[in-house]
Parts: structure tokens; sequence; C-alpha cells
């Protein structure tokens, strides 16, 4: 397997994830020697002895018979390099995994590149190195190599603040103060340089315990923004917990879009009205509102194939995701797919339930398959089940009268309307195929707008409130 190939790229990286996930997340170590000790343990009692998912093998046993096969491993160790551009605090150090490593005083650059290995850290200035040093365990560390700093430099320091004959010195021009309030000046002043990094060090330290890695991320970015005054504090912390939460929405919409198996993302904003303007736009949008799944009713497309049916449930599905609410998308062949094989596992009550636990549930293409035997009676008892009690999205190219011929039978068809359409509402799509829209020229004239819908015969308790079309063809407007 190669790493850079597509094909087997995520083969190699998958158990990086596997041990991210399985092994690391809830775990905390004291010192490396402790990590090892525990995923030694981690692999001898739950990695290596599991039955792997793809290949149905144990891991241990596998990776016997493949052993004969590896190449030895290198001699020397891998030099593996972590490169980290780093800034260098007041105090002429720069932090590095929660540690401090001094920099030599005659450092003229601001930031340095810092290149972390297994065992050293080195630190370049202008890609010239200028600090080696051991790599700190555990956190809030510090070190300061002996050569890195000048220590005349410090003395003079003292002798200036002490140094009461250079203050007379300096003239009848100096306000006399008392000498206590430069003594209370010095303290806040070096207050202020020791507690600057480890306040950072402490955020920092809090914002990984919080489990706010964007926040984390963004952190050194937005204090050069504070310390240049180009936001003032408030802002900073709205920055901070904005960024995290994004990441968050966005990675339980991410979730909840994969749960509820909505692979493919179309959205309101994607969709051209101008198109279809049989379509009534205010009402797609108040359909996005979702005061339908909050009162649980059930909401039909119908419309000729590639008109949009797909593209408006999945759209208001997602709009549903956003907002909180649990969704699951499935087209009617896969519901009924699912609803046999779960009879035939006698399990059939289980999987109703699991179909009526989302708020809203997508049953894609009504009609563009025969529905197998039973399968109408089957799909009856889920919606029997999900009555009044959670919203559908439903989509057909089939009008309703044409219901008991899709599922095999008249009688069901009919038991299913009554449900489906009690609390409902219809949207009717007259238009021509979006998928073919290039190719509208081609086809003969009559065939152009006609929708091969046949209209609902039943009296629907909630009519299609659509706008008609404004003219004779509406696909011919665009
Ligand atoms: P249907 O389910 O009615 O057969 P789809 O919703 O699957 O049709 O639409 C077919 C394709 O055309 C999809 O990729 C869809 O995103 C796109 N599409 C259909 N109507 C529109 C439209 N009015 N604006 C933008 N894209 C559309
Ligand atoms: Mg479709």
């Amino acid at each position: 397997m190669s790493a850079y190939r597509p094909k087997t790229k995520g083969k190699v990286e998958r158990p990086f994830r596997y041990i991210r996930e399985d092994f690391f997340l809830a775990r905390s170590f004291r010192n490396l020697e402790d990590l090892n000790a525990q995923l030694r343990h981690w692999l001898d009692t739950v990695a290596n002895p599991r039955v792997h998912a793809t290949t149905r093998r144990v891991v241990n046993e596998a990776f016997a018979e493949e052993r004969a096969a590896l190449r030895p491993l290198p001699l020397a160790p891998f030099r593996s390099v972590l490169k980290l551009e780093r800034r260098i605090g007041r105090e002429g150090m720069v932090s590095v995994g929660g540690n401090f490593y001094s920099v030599p005083d005659a450092t003229r650059r601001r930031v340095v590149e810092v290149h972390t290995l297994a065992e050293e850290l080195r630190i370049f200035e202008d890609g010239a190195l200028i600090a080696t040093q051991p790599i700190l365990e555990g956190r809030h560390q510090r070190h300061v190599e002996p050569g890195h700093r000048n220590i005349h430099v410090h003395t003079r320091r003292q002798r200036l603040r002490n140094d009461e004959v250079i203050l007379h010195g300096s003239g009848d021009r100096i306000a006399q103060r008392p000498l206590a309030f430069y003594d209370a000046v010095a303290r806040v002043m070096a207050n202020a340089l020791d507690t600057t990094p480890s306040t950072i060090d402490r955020i920092r330290h809090d914002l990984v315990g919080l489990k706010m890695p964007r926040a984390l991320e963004a952190l050194d970015h937005v204090v050069r923004r504070l310390e240049k005054g180009e936001i003032a504090a408030l802002e900073a912390m709205d920055i901070l917990l904005s960024e995290e939460l994004t990441l968050r929405e966005n990675s339980r919409i991410k979730t909840a879009l994969r749960m509820g198996r909505l692979a493919t993302v179309k959205t309101l904003a994607g969709f051209d009205f101008s198109f279809q303007p049989s379509l009534d736009r205010d009402r797609i949008f108040t359909l996005a509102q979702l005061g339908f799944v909050a009162r649980c009713e059930v909401v039909h497309f119908l419309g000729p194939p590639g008109t949009g049916k797909s593209h408006l449930a999945i759209a208001l599905a997602v709009e549903a995701v956003k907002a909180g609410k649990s969704v699951y998308f499935c087209t009617l062949a896969e519901l009924i797919a699912a609803l046999q094989r779960a009879e035939r596992d006698g399990r059939l009550q289980e999987r109703i339930r699991f179909f009526c636990r989302p708020a809203l549930l997508v049953v894609d293409e009504i009609g563009y398959l025969p529905v197998v035997h039973g399968g109408g009676n089957l799909f009856f008892q889920l919606v029997n089940a999900r009555y009044e009690k959670g919203a559908m999205i439903l989509t057909s190219n089939r009008g309703f009268a044409e219901w008991g011929e899709v599922f095999g039978d008249p009688v069901v068809a009919t038991a299913l309307l009554d449900r489906l359409l009690h609390h409902a509402v219809v949207v009717q799509i007259e238009g021509s195929s979006y998928r073919l829209r290039q190719h509208a020229e081609l086809m003969p004239e009559h065939l152009r707008s006609k929708a091969s819908i046949t209209p609902p015969t039943l009296n629907p308790p909630s009519r299609p409130r659509g706008r008609p079309p404004k003219n004779g063809h509406p696909s011919a407007t665009v």
C-alpha cells in the first residue's frame, strides 16, 4: 500500500483515527513511559486480539502471517521533525508544547523557527541554528540554557534601580515623588512580565481541558492582534468563542447529515426558482421555517423526473438538521427492503421504532420502482406508526390516482393516502427536467412543458396552493 495513492491513502491513515479515538481520547499520561505502558496494554488487550472490521480476521493472527514478508526496520530511529514558528516572549523564552525554552539574549528576530525532534528541540533564526535543548516532559516547565543570558545587563538594571545618586543627579526638572512609588511601579511591571506568559499558558491549558481545539488554534493570533491594539478584549473573547462554536456546529451538522444518510447536500440557496415558475417560492421558504416538522405534517413533492423534488426534500431536511432536528433520508425501495429484512429476522417492530425516531423522515422516489409484494403493507405499518407523531417528506413522480398501481394494491394505497394526506402539504411541480435543460430545444414542442404526471384525483384535505403557471409553457421561459 502506498500512502500517496488516493486508493490506499485512506487505508494507511485509518489506524491513526482508530488509535486517536479509541486509545488517546479519554486518557491522561504522566509521562512518555506511562503513555507507552498504557499503549502496550491497550494493544495487547484491545487492539490486536480484535477481529478487524474489514478483513474479518484477528489482527494478531493476520500480522503473524504477514510478518515473514516484512522488511527489517531501519537501524537508526526515524527522524521526524515537527516545524513550528514561535514568537519570543518578553522573557526571552519560546513556548512549545506547554513548556518554555530559552533563546540567546542576542537573538534579533521576534519570531524563530522551532524544530521538535524525538529527543531535542532546535531553534533557528533566519535558518541558522541558535539553540539546541532537550525536550522537557510534562507542562509548565522552564529551561534556560546557561549560555543564553547576558548577565551584566541584569546587574546594570539592578544598580540603576537602587542607585539613588543617579536619580538625584537628573536635576530639579524631575518631579519629586516618594521612592516607594517607583517600587510600586517596578512591582506592577515585574508582575506584568511574570504573568503574561503564564496566563496565556493557563488559558491554553484550560482550552485543552475544555476540549476547545479551534479556540486553542486561534489563541496566538488573537493575542497578537490584542497586543497590537487591533481588537479589544471583549472582541478577543468573542472571536475565540465564536470560532469554537462554529467548529462544533459544523461537526454537529456534519455528523447529523451523515447519520441521516444525507450524502449529497442540496440547499434552497442552490435551487433556481426561475427554472420552475409553477413553484411558489414563498411557500417553499415557509416550509423551510419547519412549522410542518413541529406539527408532524407530511409534505408531498409531486412532479415528473428531474424537476427538483429530491433537491427540495433534501434542502428542507438540511434546514431541519441545522435547526437541531433529527432527520433520516431514504428511498421507498430502501425503506421497504430494510423493513422486509427486519421482518425476516423477527425484528420488525424494532425497525419500525428506529424509523419513528427522527423528527423528519424523507422517503424519496415513490413510484419509480414497483413495490415488491407485501412492501406496501410494511410501508403502511410505518406510516401508521409515525402518523401524527413525526413529520415526513415524500417525493413521487406519480399522481395519487396511480398509487394503487405503485403499491400493487388499491386497498393499501387508500389506507396509506388516508393518513398521508390528513395533515399534509402538497407541492406539485409542473415543469420540465432540470437535468435535461441543455437539451430542451432538442425535445419535440409538445413534450417540453407538459407535466407527465396525472394530477391527484383524491380530494386532499390540503389543496396545493401554489400559484398556477403564469403562462401555458412554464419551461419555455428559461
Ligand atoms: P427529481 O427528484 O425531481 O427527479 P432532482 O431533485 O434529483 O429531481 O433534480 C435533478 C438534478 O437537477 C439535481 O442535481 C438537482 O440538484 C438539480 N435541479 C433540479 N431542479 C433544479 C433547480 N430548479 N435549480 C437548481 N438545480 C436543480
Ligand atoms: Mg429524485
